[in-house]
């Protein structure tokens, strides 16, 4: 399977291999190791650079083809598989680092994502400053001789800020950085970071690529020779793989991800109109939008908009916007109370005391998440359905 095929074509096909047995669905193949017929063949195998199915660890059939799957949506040359989506942004620093090394990310990343480059690798004397995500000057000016990487995720985590991935390829290459993109939010059906310079993709298929909320997963992806000599090993010897039952399961999430990826889009538009027009709320952040500050280029960068809205409730004091918002979350009795996102059940959260609430009020302020923000990932539902569902919080009375 390779380009010529569409990507609603490659997300139910590429990657399937199939057993002596014939068979039409993926298979799981649950096993540790992999058995031989002679010392000889054993010995072949564990010689063989890839290829071969020795032990789980370093590579399983069923992983194989969600590897293979994902590459071919992403457009990537090569993909490996982990167990999280924290595991394969570890695995990706790990790969690429040495201690002394600086990186340079967009101040609004996974909340885990800055925990790590922050305390864990900062133990390990790595470093890393934070930019902001749509001002590729300010990625020029943090660039320091010992910057080996370039972080970011678009759209951002409420907000939905878009960076300009082509200018900031421009500022990486110039430096000879690495550009890393965390494509959770668009998922390759929405987005391909690639085409737009990106040296390397992470996954979390605990997202959209699963999409049903069911099991953990990641990826890196990037061209042959990066994933072989900078990853794979730093995987084989650390251990966090994917295990086959969930990369099985992914497989099958993967099947409905670009029908997912529209209808939850068009959800989240419609969603995000209707928000537009309530009294209650100051602000709606979504890329669909055309009073989003860079709406052009997130219909220049992806498909659609996305699922994922956030909007900020009107209050006079930062006391009243908070109770205000927990009002909405509290009378949600449809969409799920939960932090996590790109399920097929629409979820509400309120970043302040959720995602953001361990991170100082100096740094939740920068990342522009206020007490009445709430952010609304969009699932399946009928959306008249979850107009009502808000409807409850939005009009409790003052
Ligand atoms: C959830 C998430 C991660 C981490 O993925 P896990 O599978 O939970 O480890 C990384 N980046 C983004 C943008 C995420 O939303």
């Amino acid at each position: 399977m390779n380009e010529k095929y569409d990507i609603e074509t490659l997300a139910v096909r590429a990657g399937t291999k199939r057993s002596a047995f014939g068979e039409h669905a993926e298979a799981l193949f649950l096993t540790s190791s992999f058995v031989f017929d002679s010392a000889e063949e054993i010995a072949e195998a564990f010689a063989a650079t890839g290829g071969a199915y020795t032990y789980s660890r370093f590579s399983n059939p069923t992983v194989s083809m969600f590897q293979d799957r994902l590459a071919a949506l992403e457009g990537a040359e090569a993909c490996l598989a982990t167990s999280s989506g924290m595991s394969a942004i570890f695995a990706c620093c790990l790969g690429t680092l040495n201690a002394g090394d600086h990186i340079v990310s967009s101040q609004s990343i996974f909340g885990a994502t800055v925990q790590l480059f922050n305390t864990i690798l900062g133990r390990f004397g790595v470093t890393t400053s934070y930019v902001s995500l749509t001002d590729p000057q300010a990625w020029a000016d943090a660039i320091q001789p010992n910057t080996k990487l370039f972080y970011l995720e678009t759209p951002s985590n409420p907000l939905t800020e878009i960076a300009d991935i082509r200018a900031i390829k421009q500022v990486a290459e110039k430096a000879g950085v690495l550009l890393v993109v965390d494509n959770c939010f668009c998922s390759p059906a929405l987005q391909r970071p690639f085409e737009l310079g990106a040296d390397v993709v992470i996954h979390s298929a605990t997202k959209y690529l699963d999409g049903q909320g069911r099991v953990l997963g990641g990826a890196v992806l990037g061209s042959k020779e990066f994933i072989q000599d900078k990853i794979a090993p730093i995987l084989r010897t650390s251990g966090p793989s994917l295990s086959p039952f969930n990369a099985w399961v992914i497989l099958k999430g993967m099947e409905t991800l670009a029908i997912r990826m529209e209808k939850q889009s068009a959800n989240a538009a419609e969603l995000a109109d209707w928000l537009v027009q309530q009294p209650q709320i100051e602000r709606v952040y979504y890329p669909g939008l055309t009073s989003h500050p860079q709406h052009a280029l997130a219909m220049q960068q992806q498909k659609s908009g996305g699922a994922i809205l956030s909007f900020e409730m009107k209050g006079n004091s930062e006391e009243q916007r908070k109770a205000k918002a927990w009002e909405v979350v509290n009378g949600c009795k449809l969409i799920s109370i939960t932090a996590n996102l790109g399920d097929t059940r629409s979820t509400i959260t309120h970043p302040a005391t959720t995602t953001h609430a361990r991170i100082t009020q100096e740094a939740r302020t920068l990342a522009g998440v206020g007490d009445g923000l709430l952010r609304i990932a969009v699932g399946l539902e009928s959306v008249a359905d979850l107009k009502r569902d808000l409807v409850r919080g939005l009009t409790e009375k003052d």
